[in-house]
């Protein structure tokens, strides 16, 4: 009660006067954004707006030298805040002043500046760095993939360490620019579209940028020598692919898939909108990995993809994450069914047009084949955990979520939902939550109980809850649909 005897604005002044500012409020971001997936991925304390990467890489020692700036935006009052990485750093400058800096925990760099930065400020934060990332790991691992002429950064959730400094989750999109020198005669591989190309004493520079807000983890890149074929869909978008000069016999396949990008496009638009960002396009680079990533416009794709001929499903699954993961990003990573459910549910869609078999079978297949007390109905595509957060059953169970839906709520408002969503929450991020609201909104159904049987239940949803599915109704099992094989490869990470 004493302190009404001063008056407030008095008070204010005298603690301003009396107590240094970095004592009073100003504390070290959070070395991780909250993910409980993921405890330490992220940071606390800033948003980063647009990263430009300036990098030297040279593919026979595998050495990367690089100078990050990234622009960001504090969101407390900071002393001392964390950016992810692995790399060896030299010097960190904040608005320009030295700032010192030291390694922490399994990836942290965490860097002190010369003063502490008062909530809301802008930043500009320059990382000199260099080092060979395939010397590098964390966990026990590295998801730097060393090739015969290069190497290729292309993984989730965690691919940005081995080469660029960063608030690596995907709550934290920013604008790229990324530019490459290499060895002449070797290309360099990034997102977006490919600004201008020098060359200058046996080294070209790739300038690539991305212009809409884009995730770390979405973020690529590949040196090797390249084949970069260029071209526009008819619908307008740029379409930029490259290949691997070395993909001996996937070649044939890898083009014939990857050049209907453009096509692809603007067949998913009819489902999803308008397409949303500057280019389209994907790499192949000769890897040993076997998975495909939906890296920002530029997706990733193993050779090992095409090994058995071509394979437009797996180009349907990456693009439709154009949308499904890349312009509506996941909120945390338990939120990976919208990712993973929307993109294996476009290749039913695919199968479908293809007349390989409807979604609906498609659905009644993956229902029939894994009976009860299978492990597969124990994963919770809405909440699966880090350890199944890329299981077969967050793809196959969550799209037949996805067809339950369908089936609650009818085909006009299904696909009013599926358009809308991305437009609802374009370059932003979102929840397994959010999506049910929007869902609810759009089809006026209460929509709880469907999402929690097919997402939330650690068992297969049984009649009358599978109702939804003709295959509970059915006496014979359902037949194997002709594009099941080929669908059931396509699962980022684990397939190959
Ligand atoms: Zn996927």
């Amino acid at each position: 009660m004493h302190r009404r005897l001063i008056a407030p604005g008095a008070l204010a002044a005298s603690l301003l006067l009396a107590i240094p500012a970095s004592a009073a409020s100003y504390s070290p971001g959070a070395p991780g954004i909250g993910d409980p997936y993921y405890p330490a991925y992220g940071n606390g304390g800033y948003d980063v707006s647009h990263y430009d990467l300036r990098l030297k890489y040279q593919p026979q020692t595998d050495e990367l030298e690089g100078t990050a700036t990234l622009l960001a935006t504090t969101t407390q009052d900071l002393s001392r805040f964390d950016l992810d990485f692995l790399l060896d750093v030299s010097e960190v400058r904040v608005n320009g002043a030295k700032a010192s800096f030291a390694t922490s925990g399994r990836h942290e760099l965490e860097i002190t500046p010369a003063k502490p930065l008062p909530k809301g400020t802008p930043i500009t934060v320059v990382v000199r760095y260099s080092g060979v990332p395939s010397t590098k790991s964390a966990y026990g691992f590295s998801t730097w993939h060393r090739t015969p002429d290069g190497a290729v950064a292309a993984d989730e959730p965690e691919a940005a360490w081995w080469w660029y400094p960063s608030n690596d989750h995907p709550l934290d999109k920013a604008t790229y620019d990324v530019s490459v020198a290499v060895p002449d005669g070797t290309q360099a591989i990034s997102n977006g579209t490919l600004q201008s190309t020098s060359s200058r004493l046996g080294w070209t520079r790739y300038n690539w940028r991305s212009n809409k807000p884009q995730a770390t983890y979405l973020t690529t890149l590949a040196v090797g020598r390249f084949d970069i074929t260029t071209g526009t869909s008819e619908g307008g978008v740029p379409v930029v692919n490259a290949y691997s000069k070395d993909l001996g016999d996937n070649d044939g396949a890898a083009r014939a898939s990857v050049e209907r990008t453009g096509e692809l496009v603007d067949w998913l638009s009819g489902y999803f909108g308008p397409y949303p960002f500057s280019s389209a396009g994907g790499y192949v680079p000769n890897t040993t990995t076997g998975y495909a990533l939906e890296t920002q416009t530029r997706v990733y794709y193993s050779p090992k993809q095409f090994a058995n001929g071509s394979n437009t499903s797996v180009v349907v699954h990456e693009l439709a994450h154009q949308w499904y993961g890349d312009d509506v990003s996941l909120k945390g990573w338990k939120d990976i069914w919208i990712n993973e459910g929307f993109a294996r549910y476009a290749q039913w869609l695919w199968s479908e047009h293809e007349g390989e078999g409807t979604a609906q079978e498609l659905a009644d297949y993956v229902y029939a084949s894994h009976p009860a007390d299978d492990a597969f109905w124990t994963v919770k595509p809405g909440d699966p955990g880090p350890d199944n957060q890329f299981d077969i059953a967050v793809y196959d169970r969550g799209a037949l979520a996805v067809q339950a839906l369908r089936n609650e709520v009818g085909d006009d408002a299904f696909f009013a939902i599926l358009k809308g969503w991305p437009k609802d929450h374009a370059y932003g991020n979102a929840s397994v939550g959010d999506f049910q609201k929007y869902a609810e909104q759009v089809s006026g159904k209460p929509l709880a109980a469907l999402f929690d049987t097919w997402l939330f239940q650690p068992t297969k949803p049984a009649a009358p809850a599978a109702r939804t599915v003709s295959i509970a109704k059915a006496s014979a099992a359902p037949a194997q649909p002709k594009s099941w094989k080929r669908i059931a490869a396509t699962n980022d990470l684990h397939a190959g």
